[in-house]
């Protein structure tokens, strides 16, 4: 059955060397209960272990049923002491925080023997050594001869072949003593039983063979056996531990020491507190700046213009004297003419904006530099007038108007919103009605006023009215006021020159019957001061008036003219190139392309798909076929985001810190749990655990405690949110600003798990590492 060959093993401490074991060669029969006698320290327990797999041998060879051990791995010893080994110890060995059956089943968890027929088999066991009425009871509330037992019902539960004792009733009283003898001496009536004792008296009376050991050595046998067959019909099973089986194991473990866990957890969540707090703080701030971008910048409409800044231009480092330089003057281009670049705004890309997905904007503003031939009445007299806000009173004549007109950014002067449904609504969002109505049709117009009711004088004065400064109107003279558009052959007359010159502005042309006659509808006012720059106070009108007027008049005589003159048909002064060509002709009605165009989209997300859909139309296009647009409220926001940004980055980086400190911590303290577990670790690896195994008992404990101390963070940190809140609302007036994302928190449970058994995971390997036998001895 087995048989030990010449065994050596020397341990060797400083200069000093034990000869353990020297040159054992004995034989065991399968049925048979041996004593093993002996004074203490003549290596009769490193015998024991080493038969039992847990000290391996230095030399010599170990045979267990024909099979030599010369070659076994690590793995086959552990599956050697989980299948066919059962220890019984000295001090029982029993883990105190698991329950009886647990303990009992132990070695039949690590080989994966199914829950039934390993709770079956436990019960039978304990049965078997009379445990029967205690199964409930807790390891701690029973007897020495009754833990003995369940270290016995432990060690026969999965039915090894070897028993081995070591000194089993070492710590009992004689009638105890007695008791457990018997039972072990039934139990070597179907297996071999070696049991080491230096009570001869208890070896007579119980072995059937008794040999006697001094300095390492066999001095007498009393009942010698040699082994005769070479066949090998040894079979193992090979043992491995369930994480889950890990997870209860110290999970058990850690529920006795409750007070301790929780002050761990704590402890090692204030990295995770500290960090949950800055996500929560930054993501609030985030989503404050996010909602006053959208109800401020977004009104900030996306620009394209036909003449645009090219942000892209290429910056001229290029300032050197060369030798070429020095004798002569060079031309230029200034950099602002560099990054001016004309957006050729096409039939084409007017149906690109079209087709702009209504979800993303409703609102696509046209703005068109036509002159309007406008006439005003004020008490009976008849004036040109233009809704333009700049101060056009020291020219007089339309030519005048119109390169004053040209100067300024808004156009010909007024603001324009959309028309049409869309129109009305963005109308509606932003302004309320003071007087009047809202425009119910192209030929209503609007005067837009601030937030105290004021509006630009210059507007006022270009429609005809005579105001000072600060002087105040009754709504009901500016209401109802009505205008009249004249159309280009009407209002211009040819000379026999060939220049065009404006009728006189009277009653004749106010009363023509083909003119359009416009209204103001109403006074609105805006909603709130974050709205004021959408449209500039004065009049406003739709971009559909302006559509109107220029089908009235892109075939009329002046255009014509115009068309097909070098001249400027007003002036007659000469028209130097094309640009200035084609601004008069937009002046006079006969172009259909906007000047420029404004697209509010409804949020920030969609203006970025917005972008990204404009950016698509100048994919593979040349740079001067390149449609170039003007964000205005991207400038601001990527600015303030990315301040938001670094801030969090650097308020991370510091919670980090404490996140580390926390790892450092668990290391230690995983550690500490390692010492006083090394015991457990013994009597794991006597059961066969591997190394693997051990490692993993106390990576799940970490793991708990990860996920403890993470999901702790996160709800202290969730509850700190509250009087955070509370404070920022005091001193802030925002409400609600640190929210913790559901996201984040899971994130941080995972970082504090992942980092935790990180931490632990080294000294779980030095446990995994310990000798088993050493481990055992240990107190
Ligand atoms: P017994 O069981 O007969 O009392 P042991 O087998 O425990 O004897 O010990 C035999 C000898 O080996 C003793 O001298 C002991 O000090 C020594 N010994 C046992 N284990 C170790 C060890 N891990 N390191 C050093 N010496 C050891």
């Amino acid at each position: 059955m087995l048989e030990l060959k010449h065994i050596k093993k020397y341990f060797y401490v400083g200069d000093s060397v034990t000869k353990a074991l020297d040159d054992v060669s004995v034989s065991f029969r399968p049925k048979e209960f041996v004593a093993i006698l002996g004074p203490s320290g003549s290596g009769k327990t490193t015998m024991l272990n080493g038969i039992g797999g847990l000290d391996i041998y230095d030399s010599g060879d170990l045979i267990i049923k024909g099979k030599s051990t010369k070659d076994f791995s690590e793995a086959d010893w552990d599956a050697y002491r989980n299948n066919s080994v059962g220890f019984i110890f000295q001090s029982y060995n029993i883990i105190g925080h698991l329950s009886i059956l647990d303990n009992v089943e132990m070695g039949m968890t690590l080989s994966g023997v199914p829950n039934n027929e390993k709770k079956e088999k436990a019960i039978k066991a304990l049965e078997r050594v009379g445990l029967g009425p205690h199964m409930n009871k807790k390891p701690n509330q029973l007897s020495g001869g009754q833990m003995q037992r369940v270290a016995i019902a432990r060690a026969i539960a999965n039915d090894p072949e070897i028993l081995l004792c070591d000194e089993p009733t070492g710590a009992l009283d004689t009638e105890t003593s007695v008791q457990i003898m018997e039972l072990i001496k039934e139990l070597s009536q179907e297996r071999l039983v070696i049991m080491v004792t230096h009570n001869p008296a208890l070896a007579k009376e119980y072995a059937d063979r008794i040999i006697n050991f001094a300095d390492g050595k066999i001095q007498d046998d009393s009942n010698p056996y040699s082994e005769d067959t070479d066949k090998d019909n040894f079979e193992l099973k090979k043992t491995k531990m369930t994480f889950w089986t890990a997870l209860k194991l110290s999970y058990t473990n850690i529920k006795t020491k409750k007070a301790r866990t929780f002050l761990t957890a704590f402890a090692s969540s204030i990295g995770i507190i500290s960090i949950a707090i800055v996500l929560a703080l930054s993501s609030g701030f985030q989503k404050q700046i996010d909602k006053t971008q959208s109800n401020t910048l977004a009104q900030f409409p996306i620009t394209i213009s036909q003449i645009a800044s090219n942000q892209t231009a290429p910056k001229n480092n290029d300032k050197k004297l060369t030798k070429a330089k020095k004798t002569k003057v060079t031309a230029k281009l200034s950099q602002a003419d560099k990054a001016t670049h004309i957006n050729k705004i096409t039939k084409k890309y007017m149906n690109y904006i079209d087709n702009i997905n209504p979800e993303l904007s409703k609102t696509v503003t046209y703005t068109y530099s036509t002159g309007m031939n406008i006439l005003s009445e004020n008490n009976g007299k008849i004036k040109t007038a233009t809704f333009s806000n700049t101060d056009t009173s020291k020219g007089a004549n339309s030519a005048s108007a119109m390169s004053s007109a040209m100067a300024t950014s808004t156009g010909i002067g007024g603001s324009v919103y959309p028309s049409g449904k869309s129109g009305q609504a963005f109308l509606k969002k932003h302004y309320k009605v003071v007087s009047g109505s809202m425009p119910a049709s192209a030929n209503d117009i609007v005067l837009i006023v601030d937030s105290d009711n004021s509006t630009n004088i210059n507007a006022l004065k270009n429609i005809g009215l005579t105001v000072k400064d600060g002087q105040k109107l009754d709504f009901n003279k500016l209401v109802g006021k009505e205008f009249k558009v004249v159309n280009n052959n009407d209002y211009y007359k040819k000379l026999p020159t060939g220049t065009f010159l404006p009728n006189s502005a009277d009653s004749k042309l106010y009363d023509n019957s083909s003119n359009k006659t416009l209204k103001i509808s109403g006074i609105l006012r805006v909603k709130s001061k974050s709205s004021e720059n959408i449209l500039a106070s004065g009049i406003a009108y739709s971009d559909q008036l302006t559509k109107n007027i220029i089908n009235d008049n892109k075939n009329s005589d002046i255009v014509a003219a115009q068309k097909g003159s070098s001249t400027n048909v007003l002036t007659g002064a000469n028209v130097e190139d094309a640009t200035t060509k084609a601004t008069l002709i937009n002046y006079l009605g006969g172009s259909t392309t906007p000047s420029s165009i404004m697209i509010y989209p409804n949020n920030f997300k969609n203006k970025d798909k917005i972008l990204k859909y404009l950016d698509k139309y100048n994919n593979g296009k040349k740079k001067a076929d390149k449609i170039v647009y003007t964000d205005m409220a991207g400038s601001v926001s990527n600015l303030t985001g990315g301040l938001m940004d670094a801030i969090t980055y650097v308020l991370v980086a510091f919670a980090g810190i404490s996140l580390v400190t926390s790892m450092i911590m668990i290391s230690i303290i995983t550690y500490t749990s390692v010492l006083e577990r090394t015991k457990e670790i013994g009597i794991l690896k006597a059961l066969g655990a591997r190394k693997k195994d051990i490692t993993r008992v106390f990576d799940a404990e970490t793991t708990i405690l990860g996920v403890a101390s993470g999901v702790l963070g996160v709800v202290i940190a969730y509850l700190a949110t509250i009087p955070i809140n509370a404070v920022l609302k005091s001193m802030t007036d925002l409400t609600n600003v640190a929210q913790l994302n559901p996201i984040h928190a899971i994130i941080l449970i995972v970082v504090s798990t992942v980092l935790t058994v990180l931490g632990g995971h080294i000294p779980a390997r030095m446990a995994a590492k310990k000798d088993a036998a050493t481990a055992l001895r240990s107190e």
